[in-house]
């Protein structure tokens, strides 16, 4: 069969050993390593229907914008060719001590709080019990390798070499990649190694405040120059500088690059799109997002993307030419709509006339918001009627008495609709993502319905 290799892939994401699918596939769990054993795990219920939808191809649970195959279209680079599901998972990333000496302001990952040691003794056990069966081992995208004791000890006793074709991708912030602790897991050197090293800017300001450190970029240049040599020693076997593109950084990314390039030695850059995640309140994260047309600086921002060195192939850009579609400042858009809904006379009767003069006496609403609740008020006690809520990020049945269920393909593709969407600030991107997940009715505008109905009498 060919399966998208993620497939093989299990994270363990967490201090009590939670596994996930892939990363790009949003948080899509399949159990634990407290309560499980790890075959278990990568055996569960839930991995087979992950693994379901990559074999039919309905990638039900990845996500276009994240995935970074899907953005750039090369999806068919990641299939491989497999008999039958291993017991094992091959790909292993270690990410359950979340700890990092950073804070940066993308971060949505790290945590402060060291794991209970009986609890870690049981994940350590099941990630053991599956290191002979590791291929492509990687560690940390969720907190700082090196500040992981637990980690180092794990990785310091793999054996790559014992095993054919081994590789190992780490993936770090830097600021510890020295020579005393590359001594400390310097078998990873044995294996096919890629490292792939995090820093938002080489100007100090700029990599400070993003990195959340008061680390000298010149210690960061240091490390970065023991990378190279370890990288020009064949000990490293292709080395990514990698940076999270946002406002305080982005003029300077083609100096940036060419100084990872030409001066560090990197084989590629990694150009990573901002994504708001609620690392911050979110109408701050909406000025970090250049990639925004909204954005003031987004004409200044395609300006920097004209630079001759995006051509470059060792030039990665995560989501290719795609724009960010967040849409209008979150304050202000939700503002607007509140507004309307609170001070239009009657409104839940002309909303509810606008959709029955439309031919809709039901309809769907998309997501769980202050704005999905303002709704279901207005419309208590009119003939029109909500059947039920979609949402893709709650673990919830029921809300406001209504059934909340998730946008799955196979149920997307069967509902007629209409669907309103309640996330208005991002209206254009949930357009986007339900048309991909195979939705093909009708998706009504709720700002642009509200315009239509508050002033007629
Ligand atoms: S298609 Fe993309 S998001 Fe889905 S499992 Fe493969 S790599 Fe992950
Ligand atoms: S280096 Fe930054 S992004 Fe990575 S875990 Fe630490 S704080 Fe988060």
């Amino acid at each position: 069969m060919k399966i998208c290799r993620q497939a093989l892939y299990v994270q363990i994401i967490d201090g009590i050993g939670t596994v996930r699918a892939c990363g790009w596939a949003g948080y899509y769990l399949l159990g634990n390593l407290r309560d499980n054993t790890m075959s278990e795990v990568y055996n569960s219920e839930a991995a087979k229907r992950f693994r379901q939808t990559l074999i039919e191809g309905t990638y039900d649970y990845c996500n276009e914008e994240n995935c970074p195959y899907m953005a750039n279209n090369i999806l068919e680079s990641q299939l491989v060719e497999i008999e039958k599901i291993p017991e094992y998972p091959e790909i292993v990333s270690l990410a359950y001590d979340r700890r990092c000496n950073y804070h940066c302001t993308c971060c949505i990952s790290r945590c402060d709080d060291k794991m209970d040691p009986v609890v870690q003794e049981k994940v350590e056990r099941e990630i053991r019990a599956a290191l002979p069966y590791v291929k492509t081992f990687s560690a940390n995208g969720l907190g700082e390798f090196f500040v992981s004791d637990s980690m180092m000890e794990l990785v310091s006793e793999w054996k790559p070499e014992e095993i054919e074709g081994a590789k190992f991708e780490l993936e770090t912030n830097g600021s510890l990649l020295n020579e005393k602790n590359w001594k400390k897991v310097e078998n990873i050197g044995d294996a096919d190694l890629s490292v792939t090293l995090t820093v938002h800017s080489f100007e100090e300001a700029a990599y400070q405040y993003l990195s959340g450190t008061k680390m000298k970029i010149s210690q960061m240049e240091e490390n970065l120059r023991f990378v190279k040599k370890l990288r020009e020693e064949g000990k490293i076997n292709f080395l990514e500088i990698a940076m999270v593109m946002q406002e305080r950084n982005f003029r300077t990314l083609p100096d940036f690059i060419d100084r990872c390039l030409n001066e560090f030695g990197a084989d590629k850059v990694r150009v990573r799109r901002f994504l708001p995640e609620k690392a911050m309140d979110e109408n701050i994260e909406w000025f970090f997002d250049i990639r925004n047309p909204l954005h003031p600086y987004h004409q200044e921002y395609l300006e920097v993307m004209k630079h001759p060195v995006f051509n470059d192939p060792r030039v990665f850009k995560w989501t290719g030419e795609h724009l960010s579609n967040r849409g209008e400042l979150p304050a202000k858009a939700n503002y607007k709509v509140l507004k309307d809904l609170f001070l239009t006379e009657n409104v839940g009767e002309k909303l509810s006339d606008y959709f029955l003069s439309q031919g809709y006496r039901r309809i769907i609403l998309y997501a769980i918001t202050d704005i999905a609740k303002a709704i279901v008020k207005v419309l208590q006690n009119q003939p029109v009627k909500i059947e039920y809520i979609y949402d893709r990020n709650t673990c919830l049945g029921e809300w406001e008495g209504l059934e909340v269920r998730k946008p799955l393909y196979k149920d997307l593709k069967k509902t007629k609709g209409p669907l309103l969407v309640t996330l208005v600030p991002r209206h254009g991107e949930m357009e986007g993502f339900l048309r991909h997940q195979g939705y093909e009715g009708e998706i009504l505008c709720l700002e642009q319905i509200l315009e239509n109905v508050k002033f007629q009498s």
